[in-house]
């Protein structure tokens, strides 16, 4: 895929990076959000907001952070480049963990939103697939790979680090996903990724795959899908075995860094940055 294909891609996102912003909030706060986020562009016009001056991880420079709504994980954004605090921590922990990723050859599946557009931008050798259940895995749509994370064509220990940002939760596989993730890292390579991590209570299986199709043992949820207008199905609530589960399927280890700190930007639910590297 040429540069310019991701490029026209990336940009062709900001309005289905909205609607994901918008689909995670709790329902209980979406009404209440509502009227604060009218001015498209004005984030600063509003005197009402809350703000706090800061160093942003994205942009690398000073900015001032904006609280649009009380569910800050959504609506925390850098005055500069709209980044969300998810966007920020993983950014910062991929600079704190692996200082060389510019010069990494890194792997993003479903890339999407600011922290993608910067990988995009500053990486060397960067790869960012989507899936489309209709498109043959290694063939393109729109110039875009198509890979499927349970089965990817990558061959082995192809990539140093490979990044998903709120996407494992999604994986209807997830045990086959872990080990081939495993498998196309180099050894003592890295998968970082945010997911919402519900460290306080089980693990909860929402649907399953079956023969017959896809079954829901809970309620549908989705989350918004930068290349598909119906969402992504939420398909697991991660709990504590998390980790455990991580270490079973593929062998990594995985650390867990839950960053609070304003002076980032980094405030809210559920912002845990996991790091699982393959071992040496
Ligand atoms: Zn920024």
């Amino acid at each position: 895929m040429s540069n310019r294909d991701v490029i026209a891609h990336l940009l062709r996102r900001p309005l289905a990076w909205a609607r994901r912003l918008e689909m995670f909030v709790p329902l209980g706060l979406r009404q209440a959000g509502k009227g604060k986020t009218s001015q498209k562009d004005g984030i600063k016009a509003e005197p009402s907001l809350k703000t706090n001056p800061g160093f942003c991880p994205i942009c690398e420079k000073e900015t001032e952070f904006v609280e649009r709504h009380e569910w800050l994980r959504d609506h925390y954004l850098c005055a500069r480049c709209k980044s969300i605090p998810r966007n920020r921590a993983l950014i910062h922990v991929l600079g704190m963990i692996f200082p060389d990723w510019r010069d990494a050859k890194i792997h993003e599946s479903s890339p999407s939103g600011p922290a993608s557009a910067k990988l995009q931008r500053e990486c060397k050798d960067y790869t960012p697939p989507h899936f489309w259940p209709n498109v043959k895995p290694g063939d393109s749509k729109y110039g875009i790979r198509c890979e499927n994370l349970e089965q990817m064509t990558f061959a082995d220990n192809t990539f140093d680090l490979m990044i998903t940002q709120d996407v494992m939760e999604h994986i209807l596989n997830p045990v086959k996903s872990f080990s081939d993730i495993a498998r196309i890292l180099k050894p003592g390579g890295a998968h970082v990724f945010t997911v919402p991590y519900y460290y306080w209570k089980p693990t909860l299986i929402r649907a399953v795959e079956t023969p017959d199709g896809i079954k829901y043992l809970e309620e549908k949820q989705f989350h918004g899908n930068p290349v598909d207008k119906e969402g992504s199905l939420v398909v697991t609530e991660w709990g504590p075995d998390f980790v455990d589960r991580i270490y079973r399927e593929s062998k990594m280890t995985t650390a867990i860094y839950h960053i609070k700190d304003r002076s980032l930007g980094i405030d809210g639910k559920f912002l845990e940055v996991f790091v699982s590297r393959k071992p040496l």
